[in-house]
């Protein structure tokens, strides 16, 4: 069930939600509690099945204020229960795996996804006994064929990084409860108001909060939504056991961000409809890829379940050798646009992704999958994260390099 809406509107959320006044002098901003121990009342314990939902603050890898101000933040936004913080998104993959998975168990993941993720789940889980099978997650019927009597995960994308293929997320949520399965997705593209999860029936939703959430390029994070139950779980395993927490500077820094995600999506989505409709026109331009044009081949997904189609698009500009010319153009004259990795910061980036070298190294894809992702990407793609420029001078940065 979505608890999105429950009170106040998106802006209002998003500025206000975890926050208030300090009681200690009023200040109007949160403040950053850099404390690593809490000075205890109290005789209490120190074991992490010690910790309820009314336990004061004791050590920062359990809770700090700082910290969960940004998850309930976060919790508001995407309208789930709770959500925990990591230390990255990778660390928010790892922290929904680990906690899920045991030996024995077999998920189901997208075959196109971040290849950090995409490693993770094909190199490490079989390493610890975890069976994975990976599947067009665009194809509901490939992930119903999938799925054993032992799948315990189904791990979705959407869009998925780096050629903006859409998952049917209601299909696949449907998929894994018929299975007894749980159903998490990797939103990161869409940010937390791309997408209503809870009304899509997704129990687990994670961030790379480096990208949108963050939205200014400065600080590293992670973040998993859901039911209080099932981030209990996970505060327990991946923070109080493995560790991986985020620390309250950086907490600080990514609801500081955070707080005008709406107004910034809206911007990235309006940037990235100019910007994608002008390489359309353009001669060098074989094919552009976003959700919010209608020549997507999924736009009717895209439009049942975004609200915002966020600022990632991709395009081609022919065979493998043209692409590697115009990045070295783009290199050499590029104004505005950096040509960097990563994604969701308020400067724009660029990167290109030669498919070849991609499918030897990162996805690994055969036959059918591979087809599918060329489908789609061709001999290579340049993936652009829109920022918050005027699209007028991303435009002209382009013109001078395609
Ligand atoms: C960046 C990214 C990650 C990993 O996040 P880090 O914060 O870099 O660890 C995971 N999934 C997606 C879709 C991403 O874009």
């Amino acid at each position: 069930m979505s608890r999105r809406n429950a009170s106040h509107g998106p802006m209002t959320t998003a500025i206000h939600a975890g926050e208030s006044p300090d009681p200690a002098n009023g200040a109007s901003a949160p403040a950053i509690h850099m404390s690593s121990t809490f000075v205890s009342g109290d005789v209490s314990g120190f074991s992490a099945h010690d910790l309820t939902p009314d336990s004061p603050y004791a050590y920062a890898r359990w809770a700090n204020p700082t910290t969960a101000m940004l998850e309930t933040k976060i919790a508001a936004m995407q309208g789930t229960e709770e959500c925990l913080a990591t230390a990255s998104g990778m660390a928010a993959a790892s922290a929904i795996f680990f906690t899920f998975l045991s030996a024995g168990d077999h998920a189901v993941i997208s075959d196109v996804s971040y290849a950090g993720v995409g490693e993770l789940a094909r190199d490490t889980l079989p390493r610890l006994g975890i069976e994975v099978t990976t599947v067009n997650m665009s194809d509901p019927a490939a992930v119903a064929d999938a799925i054993r009597p032992n799948t315990r995960l189904l791990h979705s994308e959407s869009p998925v990084n780096p050629i903006m293929r859409l998952t049917d997320l209601a299909a696949i949520s449907r998929l894994a409860h018929d299975a007894g399965a749980l159903h998490s997705t990797d939103a990161t593209f869409a940010s937390p108001l791309g997408m209503d999860t809870g009304a899509l029936g997704v129990d687990l939703v994670m961030h790379s909060t480096t990208k949108y959430v963050g939205g200014h390029g400065d600080a590293v994070g992670g973040a998993v939504a859901g039911r209080a139950e099932l981030i209990r779980r996970m505060r327990l395993e991946a923070s109080i056991h493995h560790g991986g927490i985020l620390s309250p500077f950086n907490a600080w820094l990514i609801a500081r961000g955070a707080a005008t995600l709406p107004l910034r999506m809206k911007a990235h989505a309006a940037g990235a409809q100019a910007v994608a409709e002008w390489l359309q026109t353009h001669p060098s331009v074989t094919k552009v890829i976003y959700p919010g044009l209608e020549t997507h081949p999924q736009h009717d997904l895209a439009q049942r379940q975004m609200s915002n189609c966020s600022g990632m698009l991709s395009f081609q500009v022919g065979d493998a050798a043209t692409g590697e010319r115009i990045a070295q153009q783009m290199i050499d004259r590029f104004e505005v646009i950096h040509y960097a990795v990563s994604l969701g910061h308020h400067r724009s980036l660029m990167f290109w992704m030669e498919t070849a070298g991609l499918m030897e190294t990162s996805f690994r894809l055969t036959g059918a999958s591979q087809e599918d992702y060329r489908a789609y990407a061709g001999d290579g793609i340049f993936r652009m994260s829109v920022g918050l420029e005027d699209p007028e001078d991303l435009i002209a940065d382009l013109d001078r390099a395609l």
